[in-house]
């Protein structure tokens, strides 16, 4: 049966209205979905976490080319929707639970993938944690809006490029896969989409001393983003450094005091914040 109406029905048959705030668009095209797992390439002994698998449509697909899937839905209506759909799968594990707060890590009990077509109002938080808190994940394939798609991979000087591009591309080998129109979803959503490849890198992509005072440098340079860096950095009530420190250390590793931050490369930035970082330490 068309997938479209396979999912009306089921929906139907259950009685379920679909959470907007769960940010429940379900997928309803079979090339889309085969798209996902032919770019997650994924193969008999590999472990994938789905995030939101909804009624097993994604689910469903990785099961037939992983190891082993383990389904993360936190919406507790839909688990027994997923158990039936997905019964004929003895790889399949669903677990009732919040992407925000499970631990993959001892879910999945080794390396694993992470694919999903991701609620997108936890898009940020999740790829936060999963990037962030050291999970044992190699790669993720994710479903997100096509804009913050875009801010994921955008270079230098791009319009899309921004605090995101960093906090991405300093774990991560970042690319755009494939975009996907509205069009896919039921109900559709009201912004295009895209999936997205994160391949963590071993060690992150720049050496820096202190990490959060990286990222607090970058936010304060992009907060007013049309201003010269040393004056939004000299500005920055986060970072508390004098004019005179923003200007010495802007000197120091080359950086003409009258750019942009946003045309400043994640490297860069590595060697400014260090700087920074022990100019302060020693004022
Ligand atoms: N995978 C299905 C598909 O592609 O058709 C559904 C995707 S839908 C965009 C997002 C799913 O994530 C929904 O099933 C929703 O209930 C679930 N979800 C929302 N917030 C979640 C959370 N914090 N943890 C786990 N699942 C969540």
């Amino acid at each position: 049966m068309e997938i479209a109406k396979r999912t009306r029905e089921i929906l139907r048959e259950n009685d379920l209205r679909l959470k907007k705030g769960l940010g429940q668009n379900f997928l309803v095209d079979t090339s889309i979905l085969d798209q996902i797992v032919k770019v997650a390439d994924l193969t008999e002994d590999e472990t994938v976490i789905e995030i939101g698998p909804g009624i097993g449509a994604l689910t469903e697909k990785l099961a037939q080319s992983a190891g082993k899937v383990i389904a993360v839905e936190i919406d507790q209506r839909l688990i027994p929707v997923l158990e039936d759909n997905l019964a004929a799968y003895d790889n399949v594990e669903i677990v009732e639970g919040d992407a925000l707060e499970v631990d993959f890590d001892q879910l999945a009990g080794g390396d694993y993938k992470v694919v999903a077509n991701l609620p997108y109002y936890i898009t940020t938080p999740i790829l936060r944690r999963l990037l962030e808190e050291g999970f044992n994940v190699t790669e993720i394939f994710v479903m997100v809006q096509k804009e913050v798609a875009e801010r994921m991979v955008a270079q230098p000087g791009e319009k899309s490029y921004g605090v995101l591009s960093f906090g991405v591309q300093y774990y991560t080998q970042a690319e755009i896969e494939f975009k996907v129109p509205s069009s896919v979803f039921i109900p559709q959503p009201k912004v295009e989409s895209a999936v997205i490849s994160l391949k963590t890198l071993e060690k992150p992509r720049v050496e820096v001393i202190d990490e959060d005072f990286f990222f607090k440098v970058i936010r304060a340079s992009f907060q007013q983003r049309r201003k010269m860096i040393k004056n939004s950095l000299s500005k920055a009530a986060n970072i508390n450094l004098s004019r005179e420190v923003v200007e010495q250390a802007l000197e120091e590793v080359g950086i003409d005091s009258r750019v942009r931050g946003e045309k400043l490369s994640l490297e860069e930035f590595a060697g400014l914040s260090n700087k920074l970082y022990r100019l302060k330490k020693e004022n």
